[in-house]
């Protein structure tokens, strides 16, 4: 957290005069959208104005949230979002730990910008930025914007609308509170949100129980052909660019298929690769179980990537066949 000297700081930026944003990471999911919305409801209480930035589009299953269409889309408004990031005296760079983690479009107008930037985050290694709060103990950013409302003193402006985005953050990014560094603390969180009206059964209903039939269509496909290796510690699932456009993928349609790997008695470690719409590279996801399974640390290694102990992607820029072939190479449990 941050330390006294710094809290006053941001104390004295959060006034009315300053331009504040807020920035989260490419291809945004639900704690990063439910954090960057979550503060602006919360800074809006305070009577601040703000503006969420995200560089790219984000899946529809999000958008039920209170104000989730006024973010401004980088990809679709380039001149704006730059001009507003150009602009601003603060920053909050949420569930993110290093520029570049929000694309080629965005990340050197962050670099460029003289604007105060102040990150809340839970991955490892962050980046240099004028004020840090990065812990990866903690399961989500949003329950680290409800710390960082909480040390300011003002919980009281975390109004219904600032509860139902940092619910759907916390929700998500524990699995619905299953992952294991869902603690007592986050437990405690979510109940304050709950009763300030978050309501559990309508969020995860709202954000969970929206499956497209393209969706339901490409899961099958996946769990029908899920390989095991490695003495069945090792799930690999995957989809080709021809699949996806087959099916009518949409942003999101494969979110979570990961999990479906990990889920499976025996297995330690899943990978999920999926080749890119556009672009010539291979997108992977990979999640595991204990400690002693860093994929961070792998998919640093060899994909490019990076993320968590137990969640990480990567990217890899060769063809499905030759990737899928190479992480068996690299795969050592
Ligand atoms: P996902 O598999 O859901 O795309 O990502 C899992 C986790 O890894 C997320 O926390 C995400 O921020 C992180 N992550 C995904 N892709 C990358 C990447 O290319 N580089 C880094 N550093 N982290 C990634
Ligand atoms: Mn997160």
């Amino acid at each position: 957290m941050f330390n006294a000297a710094e809290f006053s700081e941001i104390r004295s930026l959060l006034n009315p005069k300053n331009k504040i944003i807020i920035l989260t990471h490419y291809n945004p999911d639900g704690d990063a959208i439910g954090s960057s919305l979550g503060l602006k409801h919360f800074l809006a209480a305070k009577g601040l104005e703000a503006e969420v930035v995200v560089p790219n589009d984000f899946p529809k299953f999000l958008k039920w949230m209170p104000d989730a269409r006024k973010i401004t889309i980088a990809d679709y408004k380039r001149a704006k979002a730059r001009e507003t990031i150009g602009n601003a005296d603060v920053i909050f760079i949420l569930d993110f730990n290093a520029s570049h983690r929000s694309g080629n479009l965005v990340a050197p107008w962050i670099d460029k910008s003289k604007g105060k930037k102040i990150l809340i985050d839970h991955h490892q290694q962050p980046d240099k930025f004028d004020f840090v709060y990065s812990d990866i103990s903690i399961p989500a950013t949003c329950q680290m914007v409800y710390h960082f409302i909480e040390k300011l003193g003002e919980e009281h402006l975390i109004n219904f609308d600032a509860a139902e985005c940092l619910y759907t953050g916390i929700m998500t990014d524990t699995g619905g509170f299953r992952f294991r560094s869902t603690s007592a603390e986050t437990h405690k969180i979510v109940a304050k949100l709950i009763e300030k009206g978050a309501d559990p059964a309508k969020i995860s209903s709202d954000t969970w129980d929206t499956n497209s039939i393209s969706r339901m269509h490409l899961l099958a496909l996946v769990l029908g052909r899920i390989e095991v290796v490695k003495n069945g510690e090792v799930a690999i699932l995957f989809l080709t660019r021809e699949e996806l456009k087959n099916f009518g993928f949409e942003k999101g349609d494969t979110e979570g298929f990961v999990n479906y790997g990990l889920s499976i008695s025996g297995v330690k470690m899943s990978a999920f690769f999926m080749e890119d719409l556009y672009e010539n590279f291979i997108k992977i996801s990979f999640r595991s179980k204990d400690d002693d399974t860093d994929v961070n640390q792998f998919s640093r290694k060899y994909f490019n990537g990076g993320g968590h102990i137990n969640a990480a992607g990567g990217k890899y820029f060769k063809n499905l066949e030759t990737t899928i072939e190479d992480f068996k190479k690299f795969v050592d449990l």
